[in-house]
């Protein structure tokens, strides 16, 4: 058992009501491009519509908000982050991570990781076409590289 498995949630908020994509997500990983999981949070791969590649960091219960979770929670979550960034950045052979932060289905406390060059302008980040396989690839290198340097505990 790792440290993380003896802390609690904080305020969790029962999710709403009818079906919650994200719970399914964290229920079922078929299809899911995972990158890194733990207790409480999950990290996983997508391309929305049109856009760059993005790993996306979420909570695996709903919250009220980023400040409801403990401290100690709180603290892990942009920890996790932070180390992501140098995975991303070598997997996807990038300069720096954009971040975007925010709250979505009623509870799932999110940030958006975007793997991109300083100084892009246009279509910025890293372009694949939706369910080519290369995501799984992707995926694939960061594990790989998370595990080999070690930068989530
Ligand atoms: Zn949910």
């Amino acid at each position: 058992m790792s440290d993380t498995d003896q802390w609690e949630w904080g305020s969790p908020i029962e999710p709403p009501p009818g079906p919650c994509r994200l719970c399914a997500t964290v229920a079922d990983r078929e299809g899911l491009h995972y990158v890194w999981e733990d207790t409480y949070f999950l990290a996983f791969l997508t391309v929305p519509a049109g856009e760059a590649v993005q790993a996306v960091l979420i909570t695996k219960r709903h919250v009220d908000s980023i400040y409801a979770l403990h401290q100690q929670l709180y603290n892990r979550f942009f920890a996790v982050a932070r180390a992501l960034d140098f995975p991303l950045r070598q997997a996807f052979g990038k300069d720096s991570i954009s971040v975007k932060f925010g709250t979505i289905f009623q509870g799932h406390v999110y940030l958006n990781l975007t793997p991109s060059n300083s100084g892009e302008v246009g279509r910025a980040g890293y372009h694949v076409a939706p369910d080519d396989g290369q995501l799984s690839v992707l995926a694939e290198s960061v594990r790989n590289i998370i595990s080999r340097v070690k930068v989530i505990t």
